[in-house]
């Protein structure tokens, strides 16, 4: 079995405890590769190595930083087909939707940001007073990265991205359960002649080296995706530091839609939108309200969809639907499915596993898509992420009473309505409480705009020139000039 490492001042190193956390595919159930189990002094290499680096990287000009950041995005590119299997391998996820979404994703952010800094400007603001002022942003040092296992490589260069393209350095740390893409990753870095310490990458588990990096008092900068647990320890870690966070945390999604629907266009994009990506997506749409005349017909075809998807081996190109990310998910989406069920939810399709995942796949943890009526909108399996293959339909009748309970969950990350009545899907958009609201439409993605939670799905945003501004200090500089009387 592979023993991974660490990517410490430009060398791959083991870690310094000496020891390993076994990696296991949760689609085969048989563990792949040893990943090192970092602790503080790992974490405290890889920021001397940072800090050391950073003079020279943020002194580059853009134009050099852009150029190294294409080569790793044309390095992703060359090793698309390795890269794609090797997180079908960490995730369980079909590998035809590692090859659709998350390796071109991860080369589409490199070559943004990398190219974004080419076009930035900054403010200036002449007063009345003979004085100019203008903006300076400034890279802030070493960016601690920390990011999920959901979709690895596409999250992890969402933020490193433009943490480098910014002149910052990057100390980054993957999920434990999901560290070889991050790996092959810092294997371009060293290819394309990234000078040493600009990025790092120390493996472990969130509790040890994720925490050791959040309180290292010489990174001032932390972005993180995850839960919203996780967000609350890290605010609690980094606030007394003064350490400038971005939180981007859980969803419980609603997926609004009226009568008007058409059906036969929106269902596909209704089913992609519960169920990709095994519903492990903090965007996917799991709590849907129907308008009531379409309810009964919507049920009807939108379970007969669900139970269409074929779960099973990853490998299979038919497949539309892998495994969940690990034994101890597989147990809490369950034990969703079990209080639905105790709460008088009717299971319409799915509850459980599937009977038959193929040979290869025997150990493997595998929930169907799950279809859920008749619970009310504040039970819990309505109000608590589940981050798993499962949706619950209810009936609305007005307006006003869907909105309200769209809002009723404490996320805010994003929403989905559909109706072909322009002015209520504005109006209606308006009033949802969350970072992003798709109209006839889902996970249709702009790098450029902003991105993110409001209420506990997160603090800040991403994307764009929100992530720029994310990664830089804004400095202004005051001139005032002598105005000779004419
Ligand atoms: P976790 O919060 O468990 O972990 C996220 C990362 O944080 C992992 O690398 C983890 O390491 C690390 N970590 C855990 N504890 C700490 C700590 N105390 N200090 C520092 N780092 C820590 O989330 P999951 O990996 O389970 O990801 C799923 C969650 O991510 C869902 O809630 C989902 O909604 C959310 N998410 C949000 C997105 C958004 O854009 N808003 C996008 C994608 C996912 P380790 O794995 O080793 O524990």
């Amino acid at each position: 079995m592979r023993a991974l490492a660490n990517f410490i001042d430009g060398r791959h190193v083991p870690p310094a405890s000496g020891a390993y956390i076994d990696k296991v595919n949760p689609a085969t159930g048989e563990a792949i590769a040893r990943v090192p189990d970092s602790d503080g002094a790992d974490v405290d290499l890889a920021v001397a190595a940072a800090l050391k680096a950073f003079p020279a990287w943020s002194a580059l000009p853009a134009a050099e930083r852009c150029r190294y950041l294409v080569a790793v995005a044309d390095r992703i590119e060359a090793n698309f087909d390795r890269l794609a299997e090797a997180e079908t391998a960490d995730t369980g996820k079909p590998l035809r939707l590692a090859k659709a979404m998350d390796i071109p994703r991860a080369s589409a952010n490199l070559r943004h940001f990398a190219t974004a800094i080419l076009h930035a400007h900054s403010e200036t603001f002449r007063t009345d007073q003979a004085a100019l002022n203008y903006t300076l942003r400034q890279p802030r040092g070493v960016a601690g990265i920390i990011s999920p296992w959901n979709l690895p490589l596409y999250l992890f260069t969402w933020k490193i991205a433009p943490a480098l393209a910014t002149g910052n350095t990057v100390v980054a740390k993957p999920s434990e359960l999901t560290p070889t893409t991050a790996t092959m990753l810092s294997e371009y870095f060293a290819e394309v002649g990234v000078p040493a310490g600009v990025f790092n990458l120390v493996h472990g588990i969130g509790a040890k080296a994720g925490a050791a990096l959040v309180a290292h008092p010489r990174v001032p900068t932390i972005s993180f995706t995850g839960g919203t647990k996780t967000g609350a320890d890290i605010a609690r870690s980094a606030a007394p530091m003064f350490k400038k966070i971005a939180l981007e945390l859980g969803g419980k999604n609603p997926t609004i839609v009226f009568a008007d629907t058409n059906l036969d266009e929106a269902l596909p994009v209704l089913v992609r939108s519960a169920f990709e990506n095994q519903g492990e997506i903090c965007l996917c749409g799991s709590r849907i309200f129907v308008e009531e005349p379409l309810y009964p017909a919507f049920v009807e075809r939108f379970t007969d969809a669900a139970r269409r998807l074929r779960v099973g081996d990853p490998l299979d190109p038919a497949v539309d639907q892998g495994a969940l990310i690990s034994a101890a998910h597989f147990r809490k989406v369950m034990s969703y499915i079990d209080l639905a069920r105790e709460d008088g939810g009717r299971i319409l399709c799915g509850g459980g596993p599937p009977d038959d995942v193929g040979p290869r796949c025997r150990a493997g943890v595998f929930v169907q898509p799950t279809v859920i009526t008749d619970l009310p909108p504040d039970c819990r399996v309505n109000q608590e992420e589940i981050f798993g293959p499962v949706a619950t339909v209810a009936p609305f009748r007005r307006e006003t009473e869907v909105i309200d309970w769209a809002n009723s969950t404490a996320y805010g990350l994003a929403a989905s309505l559909w109706t072909r009545d322009l002015g209520r899907a504005h109006r209606v958009a308006e009033r949802i409480q969350s970072g992003t609201v798709w109209i006839n439409c889902w996970l249709l993605r702009d790098l450029r705009v902003p991105f993110g939670g409001m209420k506990q799905s997160g603090v800040g945003r991403e994307g764009g020139d929100e992530a720029l501004r994310f990664f830089t200090e804004p400095k202004t500089i005051c001139i005032k000039y002598p105005v000779e009387p004419v």
